[in-house]
């Protein structure tokens, strides 16, 4: 049988940490030195062919959650999906997104697939959070865990087919 999907794809993570690269990489395959700051929220979809299944993402990459936190159940709600993104280079922004983990999972809705992603991987030799680290947190936590690079592309890709092969029913 043959199933068609839309799923809503919450982006939450640090200023900084590469929300924006990361579905700029996915859904136009580029990647900017100076990405600009997102302004609120910024919504893309993308459509994949996963399991005989065909998932529409609508993907929400929000901003702004740092000082208007008040914001951020607007953009998670009735979420089928969310990646929480911090940068392997910064300890703060992987705590940050332990936060976040720690909010969907109390707030969110309860099936929510989530992945964690260790971003700018690209990055090694500024590397402050270790692999294992993180992976730890994630198996814990029932999170899928990817390091990934919108720079070089490195898991860009898997991630979002990994994300959408586990929603229900896809
Ligand atoms: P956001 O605030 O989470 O949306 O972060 P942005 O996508 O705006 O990225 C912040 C900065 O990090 C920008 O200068 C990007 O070019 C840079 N950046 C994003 N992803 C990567 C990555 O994978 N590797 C490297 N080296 N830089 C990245
Ligand atoms: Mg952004």
């Amino acid at each position: 049988s043959h199933n068609n999907l839309n799923a809503k794809l919450v982006l939450l993570g640090d200023m900084g940490a590469g929300k924006s690269s990361l579905v700029l990489r996915f859904v136009k395959g580029q990647f900017l030195e100076f990405q600009e700051s997102t302004i609120g929220a910024a919504f893309f979809s993308q459509t994949l062919s996963v399991n005989n299944a065909t998932v529409k993402l609508e993907i929400w990459d929000t901003a702004g959650q740092e000082r208007y936190h008040s914001l951020a159940p607007m953009y998670y709600r009735g979420a089928a999906a969310a990646i929480i993104v911090y940068d392997i280079s910064n300890a703060d922004s992987f705590t940050r997104a332990k936060k976040w983990v720690q909010e969907l999972q109390k707030q969110g809705n309860p099936n929510m697939v989530m992945a964690l992603a260790g971003n700018k991987c690209d990055l090694e030799e500024k590397r402050n959070v270790s692999a294992e680290e993180a992976r730890a947190y994630a198996e814990e936590n029932r999170l899928f865990f990817m390091e990934t690079s919108a720079k070089t592309a490195v898991n860009v890709n898997a991630m979002f087919y990994e994300i959408a092969k586990r929603l229900p029913s896809a």
